[in-house]
């Protein structure tokens, strides 16, 4: 760890506290329980998203958003300060200081609105900014029947698409594919995809690191229209939406079971990899090292040991943890899953 809030990346990793802005819609119950922490007094419910490692800012309520080390450093310092001993030379040398990714735990306490986000090329186009956001899920807790909806099963006309959108009714839900999650499931949204997350699921999520969302659906959810539209003309904003169809044969691949995994492999379709990934680590059959890499780490199940050449520390189900480059191969021992978030490859 640091000595003081200005020096180099920590040896070996750093424990991330609960970072939970408010936000416009309920949850954050199952977030405290994965974490093992108590219900707090002042508890308000609109605590749904639990933020690590981020660098982003929530684009509108608050704009908040941004990871403090427990340092008391904000993460985006800490990263200027020791680039190279947090992302790894070759990821500056590709990438700058940046992560390049938003990680998230995420509990609806209710149905999410039907939303969705801009792609790279309409980010750079429109709104000032590199990035769009694809983002996947990564189902940790789901009850039963919990459903999540990805793109629109029929092709839809610009002109039915901003029907639907006049409405503001059930029928813009209606218009999606719904998949009914469980625990160790997986799902990639590409940007520009429509989607809603159904009530009931605790995922860890992985996202360009942006906050940029059109609400399709926003009058049930109290947004303003310039929320909800990112500044931009209605228009131009549906544009950003892709208008389908997403097929059966589309949809199967952009799913994967998390769970299968034994020993060490990845939590995520292929696709994912032009902007995260995101890999298992269970030892089943003998320990697993992995190489140097920033990596956000939840540790997802059981209890075990992470081994650097710094040290040994114990970490244990609902454990959140940022590894920095610096800290060189990690081996990873014991009745533990854990799931590591890594940036793009550079
Ligand atoms: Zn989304």
């Amino acid at each position: 760890m640091t000595d003081t809030p200005t020096t180099t990346a920590p040896a070996t990793t750093a424990t991330l506290a609960a970072n939970t802005p408010r936000r416009f819609y309920r949850g954050g119950e199952r977030i405290l329980a994965f974490r093992g922490l108590d219900v707090p007094a002042d508890f308000d419910g609109y605590r749904p998203e639990d933020w690590v490692g981020s660098t982003a800012h929530l684009f509108a309520e608050g704009g908040g958003g941004v990871t403090t080390l427990d340092t008391g450093v904000p993460l985006p310092d800490a990263l200027r300060s020791d680039p190279h001993g947090w992302l790894g030379a070759a990821h500056v040398a590709r990438f700058g200081e940046e992560p390049h990714l938003l990680t998230k735990l995420l509990d609806s306490g209710e149905r999410l609105p039907v939303h969705s986000h801009p792609s790279r090329e309409f980010a750079a186009a429109h709104l000032d900014c590199d990035h769009g956001k694809t983002e996947a899920w990564i189902v940790l807790v789901a009850e039963p029947g919990a459903t999540v909806w990805v793109g629109f099963r029929d092709e839809l006309s610009p002109e039915a698409l901003a029907d639907l959108v006049d409405a503001q009714d059930e029928r813009l839900l209606a218009a999606l594919n719904p998949i009914e999650v469980s625990v160790g499931d997986a799902v990639l949204v590409p940007a520009g995809q429509p989607h809603a997350i159904g009530e009931g699921v605790l995922i860890l999520e992985l996202q360009e690191p942006t906050d940029f969302s059109v609400m399709l659906e926003h009058e049930r959810f109290g947004l303003e229209l310039d929320h909800a539209f990112l500044g931009l003309d209605r228009a131009l904003a549906l544009r950003s939406v892709d208008h389908g169809p997403v097929t059966a044969e589309r949809l199967a691949s952009l799913r994967r079971r998390w769970a299968d995994v034994e020993g060490h492999g990845p939590a995520l379709p292929d696709e994912a990899s032009a902007f995260f990934s995101a890999e298992v680590v269970r030892p089943v059959t003998g320990d697993v090292t992995v190489p140097a890499a920033y990596a956000a780490v939840v540790v997802v199940d059981g209890s075990g040991t992470l081994t650097s050449r710094h040290g040994t520390r114990e970490v244990r189900a609902g454990d959140v943890l940022l590894v920095p480059h610096a800290a060189g191969d990690v081996t990873v021992s014991g009745d533990v899953t854990l799931i590591r978030c890594l940036p793009p490859t550079a």
